[in-house]
């Protein structure tokens, strides 16, 4: 069983049972309406060691902040604000505490980069590998929430940042080369927490998402739940230094956002967004009425067999 066909046949066991009041599973968070326009929006994550992370490759302090950098960008990418976190842990016999010390540290500064909480979690000892669990709490206006299901046929496609350089730094550390900067890159991803907020404030973008598993793998979500399809213009993926333009396409774990807006006002958009946060959002191609999803080069169909990136 595939991880999303496990999440489909689990989800189905759910349909008859009442929902009280959430938007559930599909989502990059849950939502739950909570009156006075506003919603609760609800995320976890969880990072094994062996799978998502190397104990060796990256430092206590790096994982700490990304731990929690992984959650809060799937708050962004529904044009919410984090706001508190639960964190669980389970560690083995052999954590020293000066990792613990540099986890915590890193969680910190990365909770009080973005002004959140930590508001609970657990702690296990753990007979295998560490084992992070991470939930994230945010709040929106309900009229500012971006879904997956919200594209529309002729919208433009953008992502919000260079895509493949997180890729590279894993080859780098798959490698042994644990010292490049893309392995940084990797190790310290960077949620885009106030840029989903401002476009959760714009009414011209309609689908929204972040990129965990890369634009192949992730734009499909958007086509499934809004029911279109897209044609990808591969020379106008942005791909970082050091990434090729498969790597920018198929790589995971960048964390940009992904989403749709209305194309008659777009190019407004990208000079606000531009104005407000100096750096450009990339046009990577259209939201069509079919189901299809088209790579188009020199702006002819070229075959990609691209997907996504699946840990381990
Ligand atoms: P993301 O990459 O944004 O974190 P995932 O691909 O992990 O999203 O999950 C897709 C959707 O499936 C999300 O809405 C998530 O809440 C849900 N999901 C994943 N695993 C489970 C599970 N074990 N039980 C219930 N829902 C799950
Ligand atoms: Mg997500």
């Amino acid at each position: 069983m595939t991880e999303f066909g496990f999440i489909e046949q689990l989800a189905a066991r759910f349909v008859a049972l009442p929902a009280n009041g959430f938007e559930g599973i599909g989502d990059d968070c849950a939502v739950l309406p909570v009156g006075n326009g506003e919603a609760l929006l609800f995320t976890t994550d969880l990072l094994t060691e062996g799978v998502h992370f190397l104990r060796a490759a990256t430092s206590a302090r790096e994982l700490g902040g990304k731990s929690l950098a992984v959650n809060l960008s799937d708050v962004a990418a529904m044009g919410g604000r984090p706001v508190a976190t639960l964190l669980s842990l389970s560690l083995p016999a052999d954590t020293t505490d000066a990792w613990a010390t540099e986890f915590m540290e890193g969680y910190r500064e990365m909770s009080e980069r973005f002004g959140v909480t930590l508001a609970g979690g657990d702690t296990t000892r753990s007979t295998a590998g560490i084992v992070i669990n991470v939930t994230a709490i945010g709040r929106a206006d309900a009229t500012h929430i971006k879904r997956r299901s919200d594209a529309r046929a002729g919208d433009t496609i953008f992502v919000t940042g260079e895509l493949g350089a997180s890729g590279a730094g894993l080859n780098d550390i798959l490698a042994g080369r644990y010292d490049t900067p893309a392995a940084a890159i990797h190790r310290n991803p960077q949620p885009h927490v106030a840029e989903g907020l401002w476009l959760g404030a714009r009414p011209e973008v309609h689908a929204m998402m972040d990129l965990s598993d890369g634009l192949a793998s992730d734009v499909r979500h958007i086509l499934e739940r809004s029911r279109c399809g897209a044609i990808i213009d591969v020379e106008r993926i942005p791909a970082a230094e050091g990434a090729d333009v498969q790597l920018a396409a198929c790589g995971g774990e960048d964390y940009k956002l992904l989403f749709t807006a209305d194309a008659a006002t777009s190019e407004k958009l990208a000079n606000d967004f531009l104005e407000k946060f100096g750096a450009p959002l990339y046009p990577v191609g259209t939201i069509t009425a079919d189901t299809e999803l088209v790579w188009r080069q020199n702006r002819r169909p070229v075959e990609r067999d691209w997907k996504g990136f699946v840990h381990y």
